[in-house]
């Protein structure tokens, strides 16, 4: 898989891309790019955005400027940009990202990000150079780069691989194999600390009866959650 980047702030993602789990994935062939829009803006002095029509506070990427860095990197036309590859905006107001849909991501060849700034982005991105929209919760962020590391994140530890246990992103919180629902509370050693026990049937060595334990818990907890 193939996420590309947009963003302003390249060097924010220095970090992201260093942890363990993404060079593992980065290993595996799968690949994250990062392009600033301001490296192809057709503007002078690197501008990228302006002030909002209709007037308010702050500033707004230009469709412009999005537009010839999404050019840069897939070429003039557009409808076969969007028919070639997922393009999503990172909005407060996009799509809620949850499992399901970071599933139905982590299946696709090429998903590109789109973060925006200041006051976000000229909405003819949304509407004419995108495909999709994600927001990662009910919240306002001052940019979209802590989202497209959210979104890339929880993406490629569900490729095959990335996390060094084959098994270990099957059966979490929110997961099919979980039939939705959080995961089962974890233990591991000491048994005892302080008083505060492990629960027997962990230590009991019978697979089913921990295997029941475990889901009886998921489901309790998902009832819980209404
Ligand atoms: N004025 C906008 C907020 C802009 S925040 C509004 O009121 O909706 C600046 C940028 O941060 C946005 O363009 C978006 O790319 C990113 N961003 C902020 N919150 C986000 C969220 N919850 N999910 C995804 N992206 C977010």
């Amino acid at each position: 898989m193939r996420i590309d980047v947009f963003t302003l702030f390249p060097e924010w993602f220095d970090w992201f891309l260093g942890q363990r789990h993404v060079r593992n994935a980065l290993g595996l062939g799968h690949d994250v790019r990062l392009f600033n829009y301001r490296d192809t803006t057709p503007l002078g002095h690197g501008q990228v955005d302006d002030s909002p029509y209709g007037g308010g506070a702050g500033m707004v990427i230009r469709v412009d400027v999005v537009d010839a860095a999404l050019q840069a990197v897939y070429g003039p036309d557009t409808a076969a940009m969007l028919a070639a590859r997922r393009v999503a905006v990172l909005s407060p107001s996009g799509r809620p990202l949850d499992d399901s849909v970071a599933e139905e991501l982590a299946g696709l060849d090429e998903l590109t990000l789109l973060c925006g700034r200041y006051e976000g982005i000229d909405d003819r991105v949304r509407e004419h150079l995108s495909n999709d929209s994600l927001s990662i919760g009910p919240y306002v962020l001052s940019g979209g780069e802590l989202a497209a590391m959210v979104v890339a994140d929880t993406v490629l530890r569900k490729l095959p691989g990335a996390l060094g246990h084959e098994s270990s992103a099957l059966e979490e919180s929110f997961s099919t194999a979980l039939e939705g629902a959080a995961e089962y509370p974890h233990y591991t050693r000491p048994a005892c600390h302080r008083g505060w026990d492990v629960p027997d049937v962990l230590l009991s060595g019978h697979h089913q009866q921990v295997r029941d334990w475990r889901r009886s818990l998921a489901a309790r907890r998902r009832e819980e959650q209404g």
